[in-house]
Parts: C-alpha cells; sequence; structure tokens
C-alpha cells in the first residue's frame, strides 16, 4: 500500500470558475506544477477528489464531466505529472436534476471517493494527505484519517477567517499547492528547494 495526496481539483491545483463546465476554463493556478513535481517526487501517488455538484444543479451537462477530466488528464501529462486517479461526485442533495439529486456517500466531505480510490488503487489512507481550500476539504481529511491541508487559493482565505461551527481545523494552513507540496516533502523526509 502506497499513500497519496488527494487534491481538491478548482480552487486547489486550477482556478476555481465557480462550475467550470468546458476544457478552455481549465487554468493552473500560480505554481501548481512546481509543487505536484515536489509531490510526484516524493513517490506518492496523486489523486484528484472534486465535488461537481453543477451537474446536479444543472449547471454543467453530464457529458461534459468526462470531457473536462481528460483535457485535465492531457494537461497533466503534458507537465509530466502523473495522476493516479480521477474521482468526481456529481451529486447534491437539493440538485435541479432529479438523476443526481441525492445524499451520496461521495460527495467531500464524505469518505466515498478516498475509499473507492483506496481500493482500486491499493492507498494507504492513513498514511496520505488531503489538500483543498474549503472546511469540505479538511473535513474529508478528519473523516478518513489523512493529514488535511487547507490552501489560501481558491476559497480558502475566506474560510480560514470564518471557520464553520464546530469544525475541526486543518493538520496545516498553507498560502498555495507549492507551500503544501514543500510541508509534505518535509514530512516525509524529503529536501527540497527554499
Ligand atoms: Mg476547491
Ligand atoms: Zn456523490
Amino acid at each position: 500500500m502506497k499513500p497519496a495526496v488527494f487534491l481538491d481539483r478548482d480552487g486547489t491545483v486550477n482556478v476555481d470558475v465557480g462550475y467550470l463546465c468546458h476544457p478552455d476554463q481549465i487554468t493552473l493556478l500560480s505554481r501548481a506544477v512546481e509543487g505536484l513535481h515536489l509531490l510526484r517526487d516524493c513517490s506518492l501517488a496523486l489523486v484528484i477528489i472534486t465535488n461537481q455538484a453543477g451537474v446536479a444543479r444543472g449547471l454543467i451537462p453530464p457529458g461534459q464531466l468526462p470531457v473536462i477530466q481528460r483535457a485535465f488528464l492531457r494537461l497533466m501529462r503534458a507537465h509530466a505529472i502523473p495522476v493516479a486517479g480521477y474521482y468526481a461526485c456529481p451529486h447534491h442533495p437539493e440538485g435541479s436534476v432529479a438523476e443526481y439529486r441525492r445524499a451520496c456517500d461521495c460527495r467531500k466531505p464524505a469518505p466515498g471517493l478516498v475509499l473507492q480510490a483506496a481500493r482500486e488503487l491499493d492507498l494507504d489512507v492513513q498514511r496520505s494527505y488531503v489538500i483543498g481550500d474549503k472546511p469540505s476539504d479538511v473535513q474529508l481529511a478528519h473523516n478518513t484519517g489523512a493529514t488535511g491541508i487547507l490552501v489560501l487559493t481558491g476559497e480558502g482565505r475566506k474560510h480560514l477567517e470564518n471557520y464553520p461551527p464546530g469544525f475541526t481545523p486543518p493538520h496545516m494552513v498553507c498560502d498555495d499547492l507549492y507551500e503544501a507540496a514543500k510541508w509534505i516533502a518535509a514530512c516525509e523526509g524529503k529536501n527540497t528547494p527554499r
């Protein structure tokens, strides 16, 4: 079993444009590639875990999810970033599209997609990390026994200043994915550039 980094997508790896529904809208955040290279070089499996409730809300055509996924993975390959898995939840309990309106076990912070990834990719979740810009990402880490890092890109800064009631704070707060990757590399006993 291998440790992984479960990465939120929007606001963590790429700019969160709000219900991203076309490959042209994928813009990588500054230093995201450098951060992903550091994580890659730590021999951590890189797994995308993304809530895409825009499908349930009728704002993203369901057929666009695989199109965006392919474009995202192509972009990662172009940067020599090996993505071991990519998992998306299209549901929302109050969605307007009946087919996707449900209280599922895969919408973060529910652990469903992490558990599925762990099963399919033989990952050691207890030795893994979650990086994301929302409380649901941090809560996902707590719910699965992984180490949670809140990044201040996307909505991170807004949430840092206003945690929801009863919220268990992240293990670490970092400016962006690159800083998070440096912290993880240090945890993993790797020397990294300053
Ligand atoms: Mg996000
Ligand atoms: Zn779901």
